[in-house]
């Protein structure tokens, strides 16, 4: 299935994103976890793609085995860092040849150690060139991509960063997913903004329930996200009872996903850092009220 066929304002589609683990244990809780979300009916999951090494590996097998096992539709995700041409080729027939549909396509961010991304020889700058070179071979993927509702870190301004999704887009992109936000506002003007930019395809909100107080710092810190002040002032209250934050990330997550459901969202991308108790959560109350 095409995961552009299932991104619907009239019947918004719940997805749930993982990372690979390190290690075979952590293979298998994530694993449990898939099943434990399985019973929502995702309209699909997602498995980031690693810096390098064997997670990038495990990133194939973990969508093939999901796709395969659970009838869920998985999506791949694949960045440039650290990969020329050949190598991506390669990847891609890998993807195809399990069935894989969707592939979400980025740049990646520099590997450890590295101030600014840098190309390997042979290799792309921005992810509007993998793009363009996934639509030049002859392969049939469904493509997704990443937007940045307050601006991509790195950008000098948030008109260049649109003109950038516009040109990515424009290479053949099905739909964005957001970079996480706390703030419903930055959703909407982000998306007026891109419509009148030209911004025609489905702009995904990417949700991520807050269950841990320093994990969300050092989040945000990494990729710019505001965390309102009240939430702020909130977490700092109950930063040292771990049961207190769940419950204020999920009530939080919460209302933001029934506003978004409210005004037409396609769906809504959950970030669940391979847990499942606080996306069932809200997915279940979201359902309830449904
Ligand atoms: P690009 O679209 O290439 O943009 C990168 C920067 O370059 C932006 O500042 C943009 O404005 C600028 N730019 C783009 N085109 C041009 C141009 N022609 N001229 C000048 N400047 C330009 N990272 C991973 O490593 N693995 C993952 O699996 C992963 N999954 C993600 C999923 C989602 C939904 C999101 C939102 C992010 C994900 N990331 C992942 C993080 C992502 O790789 C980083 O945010 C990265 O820094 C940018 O990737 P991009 O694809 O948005 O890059």
């Amino acid at each position: 299935m095409k995961i552009r066929n299932c991104l619907n304002p009239s019947q918004p589609c719940f997805s749930f994103e993982f990372f690979p683990p390190k290690t075979d244990a952590g293979v298998a809780s994530l694993l449990r976890t898939v099943e434990e979300l399985a019973p929502l009916n995702p309209g699909f999951v997602s498995v980031t793609y690693g810096a390098g090494g064997s997670t990038r590996d495990r990133t194939v097998d973990l969508v093939t085995h999901i796709k395969k096992h659970t009838g869920i539709e998985a999506m791949a995700h694949l960045t440039c860092v650290g990969h020329d041409r050949d190598e991506l080729r390669d990847v891609l027939r890998r993807l195809d040849a399990a069935r894989i549909e969707n592939l979400l396509l980025l740049r990646g961010d520099p590997p450890q150690g590295q101030q600014t991304y840098e190309p390997v020889p042979g290799g792309f700058r921005y992810a509007e060139e993998l793009v363009r070179f996934v639509r030049e071979e002859d392969f049939n993927f469904c493509l997704g991509g990443a937007c940045y509702p307050e601006g991509h870190v790195e950008t000098a301004s948030r008109e260049d960063d649109l003109k950038h999704l516009k040109a990515k887009v424009d290479a053949g992109m099905d739909f964005v997913v957001t970079q996480l936000f706390f703030d419903n506002a930055f959703y909407f003007d982000f998306v007026e903004r891109a419509r009148r930019a030209g911004i025609n395809v489905p702009i995904v909100p990417g949700i991520m329930p807050i269950t841990n107080y320093e994990q969300v710092q050092r989040f945000t810190r990494m990729c710019g996200a505001t965390v309102p002040m009240r939430l702020a002032l909130q977490m700092e209250r109950v930063k040292d009872q771990p049961d207190a934050v769940v419950q204020l990330g999920v009530a939080h997550a919460t209302v933001q996903c029934m506003e978004l459901l409210a005004r037409g969202v396609p769906g809504i991308h959950f970030y669940t850092l391979n847990k499942s108790p606080a996306t069932r959560m809200i997915v279940s109350a979201l359902r309830a009220r449904s």
